[in-house]
Parts: structure tokens; sequence; C-alpha cells
């Protein structure tokens, strides 16, 4: 086992030596879960994007890293002022460096590009480390920065790539830091170097800053449920509660700090109780209601580079609805939806189509109507004209999680959530007509973002397929809400 390090995994060593040392004596045991997949693609898109920050640039290609350190080599040798990619090893340190700006006679400038929209504790670490790299190999980084996404840039008709980027000067913080690093990386080292497993207990560190994919595997020894499966407790609490001793719901029960909602969960948990449904509560729920009654359900993206005019790094921009609706009650469902083309702006689009579908005064339900009011209330605000009928809409939503949220209506099976993920197939157990698993191509929210977003780049044939799919998705979201809301009607009578 080398005890070589790069980048990332000093980062990991960071956050927990244990890590480090999982990551190189058992991945096997990492849980490719915890990685968000469409947040690496953004990074690697804004990586791409801000390596022209400084105008023209040369980019090492992706290779083997001896290969990559010597092409780093020679494009510095030969004058080559700004370098992405530039690639060092120190004593088998390994480092990349997103923009490298050579000033020549062995001076540089080091900037790393993150797509977040703030500067986190731990890339101080990163660039810490990627200066000690240069540092020990005897070139002078006189700047050392960041580079991340300025969430208050809106976008003009261009794309002003100085102004959505913020570059933070971080090489007074990180010079600070180098006895420090030299400290750690001798630390590490030796730590990759054992060959038992470092005895390391589970604290907040788990998850800050990064989920740990290691979590299943430092955790197994727990009972199940416990603690960490408490719906809606706070981390923070979670572990006060465990370095207690407060572990298993049978502890939690007995000795735990619970509000009513987490009470029930675990009482449903340890003992047969049967669903528990507050009729009252559910028929004033319904009585809330009125007809005409829409269902609406919105999907949307959120481009960390703005794409569209008048529009901000990670804005939500709503591409898809799908409106199920009764007329009056007892009439028959009848549905409408929208799905924008790619390429283009859908907003203003898809505002106008909502004021025609949905009429001026009516009742519709959303299930976590936070998400629909936003984006509501985003259209608004960017459409004077519509402005009066959007807020009517908007003041017409009722959010159809609230019973299931005040646990008005509690099984077992929601597992103390009231997330319609866990809500539905604990009202509909094996019901094909509501199975999220049996469609193609789009099973979530995550997916049908990405499904948009790659749309730009298929052909005629694929791009019908994939429109398909996501009808399909959205049309599930609102008709589900519909059979949700048939079932609060049979509790209630
Ligand atoms: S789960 Fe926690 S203790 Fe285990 S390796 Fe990850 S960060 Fe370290």
């Amino acid at each position: 086992m080398t005890d070589n390090l790069s980048k990332s995994l000093y980062c990991s060593g960071v956050q927990c030596p244990k890590m480090l040392w999982l990551r190189k004596h058992r991945p096997e045991l990492f849980d490719d879960s915890v990685m968000d997949q469409a947040v690496l693609d953004t990074g690697s898109e804004v990586g791409d994007l801000a390596m022209g920050l400084f105008g023209d640039f040369t980019e090492v290609p992706y290779g083997d890293l001896s290969g990559m350190i010597l092409e780093t080599e020679r494009l510095l040798a030969a004058g080559t002022g700004i370098i992405a990619e530039a690639s060092f090893s120190y004593e088998g340190l390994f480092c990349s460096v997103d923009i490298l700006k050579n000033c020549c006679g062995g001076e540089v400038e080091l900037y790393e590009v993150k797509s977040s929209t703030s500067v986190h504790d731990i890339y101080y670490h990163d660039v810490a480390y990627q200066m000690y790299v240069l540092e020990s190999l005897g070139y002078d980084v006189v700047r050392a920065c960041l580079v991340h996404i300025n969430r208050e840039y809106v976008r003009g008709k261009e794309l002003e790539l100085d102004k959505v980027f913020t570059v933070e000067d971080l090489t007074d913080t990180v010079r600070s830091m180098q006895t420090g690093v030299e400290e750690r990386v001798f630390m590490l080292k030796a730590c990759i170097r054992e060959d038992d497993e470092p005895e390391r207990d589970i604290g907040p560190y788990c998850f800050d800053p990064y989920a740990c994919g290691f979590w299943g595997h430092c955790t197994e020894h727990l009972p199940e449920p416990n603690v960490f499966n408490v719906s809606g407790m706070q981390k923070r609490s979670m572990f006060k509660n465990y370095y207690q001793g407060i572990i298993s719901f049978e502890d939690l029960l007995l000795y735990g700090k619970l509000n009513a909602g987490q009470q029930l969960q675990i009482e449903h948990e340890l003992r047969e109780h049967a669903d528990h449904i507050e009729t009252d509560m559910i028929r004033e729920f319904l009585d809330g209601l009125s007809y005409p009654l829409y269902f609406l359900d919105f999907e949307s993206f959120q481009p960390a580079i703005p794409l569209f005019e008048n529009s901000k790094p990670y804005d939500q921009i709503v591409f898809q609805y799908s409106l199920h609706y009764y007329e009056y009650n007892g009439g028959p469902l009848l549905h409408k939806e929208y799905l924008a083309m790619p390429g283009a702006d859908p907003r203003r689009e898809l505002a106008e189509q909502l004021c025609r579908d949905i009429p001026m005064g009516v009742c519709t339900l959303a299930y976590n109507m936070s998400f629909e009011k936003s984006r509501i209330k985003e259209l608004a605000a960017l459409y004077p004209d519509l402005r009066e009928h959007l807020t009517d809409i908007y003041e017409g939503i009722i959010d159809l999680m609230v019973p299931f949220q005040r646990k008005q209506y509690y099984t077992k099976a929601m597992q103390g959530s009231y997330s319609i993920k866990y809500v539905l197939p604990a009202l509909f157990p094996d019901d094909p007509d509501l199975d999220y698993h049996s469609l193609d191509g789009v099973h979530n929210g995550a997916e049908a973002s990405a499904a948009f977003a790659a749309m730009a780049k298929m052909g005629p044939e694929e791009l019908a397929a994939c429109r398909e799919n996501l009808l399909k998705y959205c049309g599930l979201d609102t008709f589900a809400m519909v059979r949700v809301l048939e079932k609060l009607k049979q509790k209630a009578e």
C-alpha cells in the first residue's frame, strides 16, 4: 500500500483520517449513493468554463500522472501563460491545479475552482495543500485563490465570465497554514501505512463538510433502527443522544427527548399499532378545499451557469408541469400538462400556459407547496403582465402534505416521514399504477432535471422518448396526489 496522497485524499483525511484509511485499504465498502452525480456534473461543467476566465489557456490533457506532470513541466518551460490542470508531484503528494498562471521566473498564481457559491472551510485546506506541493517543488506561489460562483450575478443577453465567477484571494490564510499542512501530511501518511483500521467513533464530521460513504460500515454495530433513523431529528440531537448511550428505539422511548411525531414513529415501530387517523382533523382539512379543484406539480432544473437572460446561477428554472383537475365534485378527472422544448427559456411560455390552464379563483393542491409557490412567485416577479393571475394561483394553493406532516394520518410504513416518496407506498402498497419504479428513464425529480438538461444534445428520436418519460413521470406525480386525496376522503367518512 503506497502512502501517496492527492488533493481529494488529503481533504478526506482532514475530514476524518479513518475515511482516508478506508479509501486506501477498503474502497469496496464505500457507498456510492452519497455521491450526487448532478453535483459532480455541475462541478466539471463549471471547471471547464472557468478555464477561460483569464483568456487563452492551454489544458494539460487528462491521462497518466507522470505524463501530465511532464507536460506541465514542458508548458512552464515554454513560458505558457495560463495552464489548466497543471499537475505536480512532490514526494508522493500529487495535485492538479485547476488554473495556473505562470508569471515566469518560478513565480506562479494558483486558482482552485469550485461550483459552490461561497467559501467553505475545507477549501482552505484544499488550496493550502496545493501551495505546499508547489512551494516544496521550489515554485513561488505569489497568489492562491478560490474561484466560485457569484450567486448574485444576473445574466444579461451574453454571459460575462468575469462576473459569473468571484475570485477570493486566500493567499495570506493558506500561507499561515503551511506548517499545519506539513504536520498533517506526516500524520496522514503514517495513518495510511497502518495495517489495522483506525479506531474512531462516528461524529458530526461524518456529515461535514461531506456525507461520508463509509457511514454504513462505521455504524454496522448499531441496532436497527436506531437514533439516526428518527425522522425530523437534527443531527446535533442525534449525536447528543448517541453519546449518552440513547441509541436504540427502546432507549429513545425510555430516555429520549422526542416530539409528538417522533414518539409516534417509534411507538409504531416497536409496538403493534393500528394506523393513526385523526378523522376530525382530516375532515377539517377537506372542508378547506373547493371545486373546481386542481392538482399541480412542477419540475425544474438548476443550471449553475445561468443559461437565460434575467436568471441567476442556481435559479430554479421550471420547465414542466402536470395538472390533474376536477371541474366539479364528482366530475371526471381531467388532465393538462406543459413540457418545454430544450434550448430556449421556458419560463414565459410556461407561465402563460399555466394562467390559461388554471382559472382565477380556484383551489389548487400541491404536495409540499413551498416549492410550487416559490416558483410561481418568481414567475410573477419576472412577468408583471401575468402577476395578477399568477398571484391568484399562488394564493389558492393548499398543501396536501399537511395531514401527513401534522401526523393526522400516520402508518408504520411511513417510517416517520411525510415525504410523498414514503407516504404513497404506505397508503398504496404494491399498487402498479402508482409505482415509480415501473417508469422508464425518469423516476424522481433529480432524474427529471438531468433528463431535461440532457435533452439539448439529443437527436429527434431520443428527444421524443425522453419527453415521453418526463410526461409520464410528472403525470404520475399529480395522479398520485389525486389518489392520496381519495384516501383522505375515505378515512374521513
Ligand atoms: S463514517 Fe465517520 S467515522 Fe466512519 S470513516 Fe466516515 S467520517 Fe470517519
